[in-house]
């Protein structure tokens, strides 16, 4: 059985002082009915994805948290060292608390020129320490209307997955489908269409890497998720959680799909 991950990527949001402030609200709700008995025995994971500059605040604050919630990374620089001005190493990223750390998402495909290879060595380089890649896939709006969709997100998956042994997919990586044209815009992808390529990619690791890590890999959804489409998305089968952008700044509306989940 596979464990929901609802995930929060706050981009370049939310200063030191902003995320104190996020997790007083947010501890504060936890202790409160009806999180306090449902996350005791619930399978759900949470892990928040906070700026760099933010992460060691979001750790101390954590640390009052149930079992299960966790923080990410939002990238990371493939080498252990070394003169790259800048850049922030797995090893920065795993001592600064991280469980996860996002590889590949849009943005730094589209704005910054992030490559399948470069994905590839970001996930290889998470591997070689306690991190877990979460790996984003999606097309954008041009490609869907050409029907490209499982062409783009088949290449993105296999090429970020290069060389990772089978054994590690299951436990240790996610993949997140996340179709550009759904990223803060409002526009979701339907229920049946995410489900449609959450399914697809879950296959395209089974026939090219193996039943078994096909089974145990979570595939989350990603695209204007809210309290009110969580619910539709996450009962699918092949959607194991979410990664929620814009709906995860505020302490009150993340709560709402941890409801939802
Ligand atoms: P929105 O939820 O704001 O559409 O962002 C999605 C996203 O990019 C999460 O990584």
């Amino acid at each position: 059985m596979r464990k929901m991950l609802i995930a929060g990527n706050w981009k370049m949001h939310m200063t030191a002082g902003e995320t104190e402030q996020f997790f007083r609200e947010f501890m504060a709700s936890l202790r409160q009915p009806p999180f306090r008995e449902a996350l005791g025995r619930s399978r759900l994971e949470v892990a928040l994805f906070p700026p760099f500059t933010s992460l060691y605040v979001a750790a101390f604050a954590l640390e009052e948290a149930p079992r299960g919630f966790s923080l990410g990374a939002q990238t990371v620089h493939w080498e252990t060292h070394g003169a790259f001005t800048g850049e922030i190493s797995p090893a920065m990223v795993e001592e600064s608390g991280c469980r996860y750390c996002l590889v590949g998402h849009s943005e730094r495909r589209h704005l910054f020129g992030e490559t399948d290879e470069m994905t590839n060595l970001k996930v290889r380089a998470l591997l070689a320490t306690s991190l877990r890649p979460v790996l984003c896939v999606g097309e954008t709006l041009a490609e869907r209307e050409r029907g490209e969709t499982f062409t783009v997100v088949r290449r993105q998956l296999l090429k970020g997955l290069e060389s990772v042994p089978a054994h590690r997919l299951g436990q240790d990586v996610v993949v997140a489908y996340e179709p550009v044209w759904a990223i803060g815009t409002g526009k979701t992808a339907s229920d049946d269409d995410a489900q449609e390529v959450c399914h697809f990619l879950r296959s395209v690791v089974g026939d090219q890497l193996g039943a078994e890590g096909a089974e145990s890999l979570r595939v989350l959804y990603g695209g204007s998720v809210k309290a009110e489409n969580s619910a539709g998305l996450m009962a699918r089968p092949d959607i194991d959680g979410a990664l929620v952008g814009g709906a995860s700044l505020k302490s009150d509306s993340f709560l709402a799909i941890l409801r939802e989940s």
